[in-house]
């Protein structure tokens, strides 16, 4: 039911100078280390999805995200490596010549720009080239926006089963991560639920979208979550959404975003992204400064997206 294509278990690691700074006990679960290609949060939800696109004898894989999407690139890396043609539908906008979008055209990727209107509606637009592609014999499994269907969640499902073997999470106040499309906080609120763990989880949402529609979605996902057997109490899920790190635009870090990479950068020698860790990371450090708690941050990836915007952050 899963693939095995990240190195697992990723470590995780004190943040011994900024923990003394910010006056809270810092770790970070290492997931910006699953692979190097393929690296970041996606591919632990692939391992799922492309299970049950080869089980189903899929050629083709769809999937869809911004120009600079780290999921469409691990898409398009994890098909690839099982010889899958792959098409990703990319919302027009930002860098071509760099970061995901480079690697994406190494490894072969069909590209298809689509505009935000297109986006919108990208349901209708994948029935349409699934459409076109089955007429001309292909299988086609389509992959939603970040990976983030039920099954996908169960990759950060068991990313709490995993970091429950590495450490003491009694111990831990709480649990911070970027939100995109949901399903990594999905997954960590029902492994947590799963194990019966207080702690709660702080999503740092960086889209346009409001909190309330991810505090929806995650409910939605669990509860989808319970198909596979999992015993889960979908009224007592301890999760909360903030809305207030937004920055600029999605994609569009803040000036104070752009000095929390330095800062973390020199200090701990952890590279955060700028769509997403960075934006996730200064939640954090405003929500727990001082407060003297434990808390672990999950470093979902994102590297190359620095290169493709290294002018705003030198
Ligand atoms: C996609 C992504 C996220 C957000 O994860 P979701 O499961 O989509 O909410 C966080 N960080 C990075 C680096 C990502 O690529």
């Amino acid at each position: 039911m899963r693939l095995d294509l990240a190195f697992k278990p990723t470590p995780v690691q004190h943040l011994k100078r900024l923990s003394k700074e910010y006056g809270f006990e810092l770790y970070v679960k290492r997931d910006d280390l699953t692979e190097l290609v393929g690296s970041g949060n996606k591919i632990r939800k692939l391992e799922y999805l492309f299970a049950d696109a080869l089980r189903k004898g899929a050629t083709t894989i769809l999937t869809c995200g911004g120009v600079q999407s780290n999921h469409a690139r691990a898409t398009a890396y994890v098909a690839r490596r099982f010889g899958l043609r792959v098409v990703l539908f990319l919302r027009r906008g930002g860098e071509r010549e760099n970061g995901n979008y480079l690697l994406d055209r190494l490894l072969g990727a069909e590209i298809v720009e689509v505009t935000e209107e297109e986006y919108e509606k990208i349901d209708e637009v994948f029935e349409e080239y699934k459409g076109i592609l089955e007429r001309k014999g292909e299988r086609v499994y389509v992959i939603p926006e970040g990976g983030s269907n039920s099954l996908g969640a169960l990759g950060y499902f068991n990313v709490v089963l995993e970091l429950n073997e590495q450490q003491n999470l009694e111990e831990f106040d709480a649990i911070v991560c970027a939100v995109g499309s949901g399903g990594t906080l999905a997954g960590l609120v029902a492994g947590l639920n799963f194990l019966g763990l207080k702690l709660k989880v702080l999503g740092v949402n960086v889209t346009k979208r409001p909190a309330s529609f991810f505090v929806e979605k995650v409910k939605e996902l669990v509860s989808g979550m319970k198909e596979y057997g999992l015993q889960l109490n979908v009224s007592e899920l301890n999760f909360e959404v903030t809305d207030e790190f937004q920055g600029p635009a999605y994609a569009v870090p803040s000036d104070e975003d752009v000095a929390i990479i330095k800062e973390v950068a020199s200090k701990e020698a952890l590279i955060l992204d700028p769509v997403y860790t960075a934006k996730a990371f200064r939640g954090m450090l405003q929500t727990y400064e001082n407060s003297g708690k434990k808390v672990l941050f999950v470093h979902t990836g994102g590297l190359f997206g620095i290169f493709a915007q290294a002018r705003r952050l030198i």
